[in-house]
């Protein structure tokens, strides 16, 4: 009677300890998943208009994966969607 009531409470915490790993499995790839996005969100990469390198500031589309220089971002009425809203983020070199 005793042991199956430990065989039991055995059985209950390994399907714990599995739910638990599974848990931090899924946070980790989460978090993986956030970093990757802010480190490319600061990364320099080519304009999506003129195709010219990025210095010090982008403009990035929030809705879309475009995002343009300094000198595209005045004519980005001509060349972007109206609706859509652009974030200025600072470069890291
Ligand atoms: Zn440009
Ligand atoms: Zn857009």
């Amino acid at each position: 009677m005793r042991l199956n009531y430990y065989y039991f409470l055995i059985i209950i915490l390994m399907d714990i300890d599995f739910n638990i790993k599974n848990a931090i499995n899924n946070l980790n790839i989460r978090l993986k998943k956030i970093e990757n996005y802010l480190n490319n969100l600061y990364k320099a990469k080519l304009c999506d208009n003129c195709g010219n390198k990025i210095y010090n500031l982008k403009f990035k589309c929030m809705t879309c994966d475009y995002s343009v220089c300094k000198n595209c971002e005045s004519n980005l009425h001509n060349i972007h969607n109206n609706t859509h809203i652009f974030m200025r983020i600072p470069i890291n070199k």
